[in-house]
């Protein structure tokens, strides 16, 4: 993960220059557990960051406690009121994203004095507010500046279509963002930050989205994890960007069955054997967090030796190939993604899945190595 986050950096540095990136920042994004990687390893990882970014506010705690000094970031903001003191409490900074947000802020202690991220709508229609509603928006957010229960103002978008074929739908959104930031501008109201850039974003056309007279903050995600936010279609995006896989799933055989030519294996018999063939019995399967639907051209490595599945993911099991693999046995590991075994992004594009559900579906019962 320190790799990747130093190897994003490193690559829009190159994209907007060394002096304009210094002037810049990151905020690591590590909802869902860290997608599904730890929050401990999250804290580790991003060491380097300037920041990290949550949606869970029981998060924002837990990452205090775990020595997290810097800044700290609610994406979707806070929930209820409740969550008002625990941003107070731990420092962070809140997305506002609706106009409900917005009058709760007004309950603050004065003095509370809160960073926001104020969350623009510029296409994706999911949160945010449209631009047209930012002069009034603006007029509201001066007030509580004066009343001290805010203190900066960050201005943020999400891209709906940056990992797109065509950057149409970017641009467009682009557009929407620099009018709104030029309305601020309009009304002398004074904007700490731009934040813009996901994933795709940063990797493909940060150059483009950095506004110099702004302190440019990138929200990097599922790259720093190692996996491509364009998924495996067009090129080995994780391999063009040097990203390396922050996870490595692993499971071992326990057993080994062979089947005659004609025989079939596990349930709905769609393995039929076309020769006589060797099945390893690998203790790991949907359940776990390993897609379902994963087909038969889905790659495992078996001692350094790439095969591939053989009939369907069971709940606690799958089945593969071994014939490739002569010298495998009962007690091997299997690489299922990960350094030495295939991208996440193949096998997930042989499920019709994305590593983002993927590695945020690793369920509970799978024991966490961090290294
Ligand atoms: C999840 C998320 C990101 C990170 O997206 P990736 O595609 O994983 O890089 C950035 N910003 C917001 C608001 C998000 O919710």
């Amino acid at each position: 993960m320190a790799h990747n986050l130093r190897t994003v950096q490193q690559h829009v540095a190159q994209q907007v220059g060394s002096a304009r990136f210094q002037r810049a920042k990151t905020f690591a994004v590590a909802k869902a557990n860290g997608y599904g990687h730890g929050i401990e390893a999250a804290v580790r990882g991003f060491a380097a960051a300037d920041g990290i970014a949550v949606i869970e506010t029981e998060m924002l705690a837990r990452l205090r406690e775990l020595g997290w000094q810097k800044d700290l970031v609610l994406l979707e903001g806070f929930f209820e009121k409740a969550d008002l003191e625990v941003l107070q409490s731990t420092g962070s900074i809140t997305a506002i994203h609706c106009r409900e947000q917005l009058d709760d802020l007004r309950s603050l202690p004065a003095g509370a004095a809160l960073k926001v991220m104020l969350k623009m709508n510029t296409g994706m229609n999911r949160l945010g507010f449209r631009p047209e509603a930012l002069p009034e928006v603006l007029t509201q957010l001066a007030q509580l500046q004066s009343q001290a229960k805010v203190s900066e103002v960050i201005m943020m978008m999400h891209f709906a279509d940056a990992d797109a074929f065509d950057r149409i739908s970017l641009d467009h959104a682009w557009t929407r963002m620099r009018e709104a930031v030029q309305q601020a501008e309009l009304k002398q109201f004074r904007l700490e930050g731009l934040s813009v850039c996901n994933s795709a974003a940063s990797l493909r056309y940060a150059d483009d989205l950095f506004l110099d007279s702004y302190t440019n903050i990138i929200r990097p995600g599922i790259c720093l994890y190692g996996a491509s936010p364009m998924g495996n279609a067009e090129n080995e995006a994780t391999v063009d960007f040097n990203l390396k896989p922050a996870m490595t799933l692993k499971a071992q055989i326990i057993a080994i069955q062979q089947v005659n030519t004609g025989e079939t294996v596990g349930y709905g018999s769609r393995f039929k054997a076309k020769e006589p063939t060797r099945i390893a019995i690998v203790a790991c399967g949907y359940a776990d967090g390993y897609p379902r639907w994963a087909d038969a051209s889905t790659p495992v490595v078996v001692n350094g030796i790439e095969t591939t599945l053989a009939g369907r993911v069971s709940m606690d099991m799958m089945t593969i190939n071994l014939n490739p693999v002569p010298s495998a046995h009962v007690g091997d590991w299997v690489t299922l993604w990960g350094e030495g075994g295939p991208t996440i992004d193949r096998v997930t594009e042989c499920a019709r899945m994305g590593s983002y559900e993927t590695l945020c579906h690793l369920n509970q019962r799978v024991p966490k190595e961090i290294i």
